[in-house]
């Protein structure tokens, strides 16, 4: 097993945000015309990149029944998303081998590796944004030969000096969390941190989602952000109406997003849609 596979992630969480000084974001190259050097393909992870959500299926395989009432305190919008992960996390009782056994059962939705190589060769900055577990991210997508790609999550530790086969505690930190949103990662500052005003999207979950007065969000594409979305759920909503397009998987919370609020966007079931039907610059 090499290094980076190994399952136990030290404790001591050093690469946290540089002296904290701004909040962490994609940066971008710019050609001397101001364009993108390379167009941006933002990906979500959990329910796109794979059919479900990983953090809910460890949860339910993995953690004390709990995890279930903070669920619903989070629906209930008690308490926002972050929190809700991070209280449910705590709840995590497995071994770094049978976590690792877990994940290395998780699929990847058809076509993904056949669209991850062709954004490769053909210059585009396919990158995960996610407020899932960049532990799991990270193995699931080395074992589909994805190491490669860029990834921005929440950070999953292990209690240090855990041994692989004895149920070790977990915890969660923010490397990319705003302050003024509930959300681990907030996706849309990380995106387009010089779109206006604070994060738009409800506090929590259930909310019936109108945005924010002083934020009135732009259909995408009308402020020119350069980047294509790709998600399924209510994390990915905030940054929908900034993309250029967004592609939805059939049936989420984000294309229903898409259609009320009027954001341009297509639907896909796998990522061989995807390439079918994009035309990408
Ligand atoms: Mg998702
Ligand atoms: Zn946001």
């Amino acid at each position: 097993m090499d290094h980076a596979a190994s399952p136990p992630f030290p404790g001591s969480g050093s690469g946290n945000a540089a002296g904290g000084q701004s909040h962490p974001q994609i940066v971008r190259d710019f050609d001397a015309a101001g364009r993108p050097r390379r167009p941006l393909i933002v990906c979500d992870f959990d329910g796109t990149v794979t059919p479900f959500d990983v953090t809910d299926a460890l949860l339910e395989r993995f953690a004390a029944p709990e995890w279930k009432r903070i669920e619903q305190d989070w629906l209930d919008g008690r308490i926002g998303a972050g929190r809700c992960m991070e209280l449910q996390v705590a709840l995590l009782a497995v071994s770094p081998r049978a976590l690792d056994e877990f994940l290395d059962s998780v699929p990847v939705r058809e076509g993904f590796g056949e669209f991850a190589e062709h954004c490769r060769r053909n210059g585009l900055d396919l990158r995960v944004v996610s407020d899932g577990l960049d532990y799991a991210i990270g193995r699931i997508l080395r074992r589909n030969g994805q190491s490669g790609l860029p990834v921005i999550a929440n950070r999953l530790l292990c209690a240090p000096g855990a041994d692989a086969e004895a149920p070790a505690s977990f915890r969660l930190e923010f490397p990319h969390k705003a302050d003024d949103c509930p959300a681990g990662v907030c996706k849309c500052r990380v995106v387009a941190p010089d779109a206006p005003g604070p994060c738009p999207e409800p506090r929590e979950k259930s909310a019936g989602a109108s945005p924010r007065p002083g934020c009135a969000s732009p259909p995408g594409g009308d402020r020119g952000e350069d980047f294509l979305l790709i998600g399924d759920g209510l994390s990915d909503c905030c940054t929908a109406r900034l993309a250029r397009l967004t592609l939805a998987v059939r049936g989420g919370a984000l294309e229903r997003r898409c259609r009320e609020r009027g954001y341009r966007y297509m639907t896909f079931t796998n990522f061989f849609d995807i390439l079918r039907n994009i035309e990408f610059p």
